[in-house]
């Protein structure tokens, strides 16, 4: 009579894969960032090494579109990471000539107000690299949304090279001198580096002055009642 051989066990399972970093909470990143690429390489490369981070945490990109300055740097590292890049443009911008090629989704809107709208709207958390008043513009209006109730969404400045130290100190300043709350100055997280800016963005949490109403945006913004979606 045949014995019955025991039957060999298992193979072991294989290794957990290695995962730097855990699953991030935003599906979509809107940076905004200069339209000329600054004098020194450091921001050039700052805007190249967040592209990257926001891929290797599977971000998606909304921008200003157009190649031109780090705008250009950042919408290439993320599309050529194979993440989706979307470009909002006013019509009137469209020009190859202002603002260059631009990659991924395009969309075309009818003006500057509504091309924040609309980046505001798409993304999860906002990122200001170095830039101008174009730059400044776009990160005021945000903190200033925040510090109304008007979304929740966290706001990051890469301090690049100390670019901002000398916005971060008006900015303490105003808190010295009584016009930006203590709750109000916690809205801009700010880092030298993107990894460690996008790992605080990550863990943000909201802070609220007591009864700050939730107004919405479309009616505040763009005079319109469709349904708010920036807060969410
Ligand atoms: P700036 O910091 O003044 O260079 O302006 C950069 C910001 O303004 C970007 O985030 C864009 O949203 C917008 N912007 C300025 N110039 C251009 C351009 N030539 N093409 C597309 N967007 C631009």
């Amino acid at each position: 009579m045949e014995t019955q051989q025991p039957m060999p066990p298992p193979p072991p399972p294989p290794p957990p894969r290695l995962v730097r970093t855990a699953p991030s909470r935003f599906r979509r990143v809107c940076v905004f960032c200069g339209s000329s690429s600054g004098k020194k390489p450091s921001y050039q490369l700052a805007a190249i090494q967040l592209g990257e981070e926001l891929v290797e945490r599977s971000i998606d990109l909304v921008y200003g579109g157009g190649s031109v300055g780090l705008m250009g740097l950042v919408s290439q590292a993320v599309y050529d990471g194979g993440r989706h890049v979307l470009g909002v443009i006013p019509k009137t911008l469209m020009f190859r000539e202002i603002t260059g090629e631009t990659i991924g989704e395009v969309r075309a809107v009818s003006g500057m107000h509504q091309r924040k709208a609309e980046m505001a709207r798409q993304a999860d958390a906002f990122i200001a690299l170095p830039g101008g008043y174009g730059t400044l513009e776009e990160l005021l209006e945000v903190i200033t949304w925040a510090q109304l109730g008007i979304h929740d969404k966290p706001v990051g400045l890469l301090n690049v090279d100390g670019y901002y130290n000398s916005l971060l100190s008006f900015i303490d300043k105003a808190v010295d001198e009584g016009f930006i709350t203590t709750t109000a100055r916690h809205i801009i997280v700010s880092a030298t580096s993107a990894h460690e800016l996008m790992s605080k963005l990550e863990e943000y949490e909201p802070m609220h002055d007591g009864m700050t109403p939730k107004l919405s945006w479309e009616m505040e913004q763009l005079g319109q009642s469709a349904k708010s979606d920036i807060s969410r």
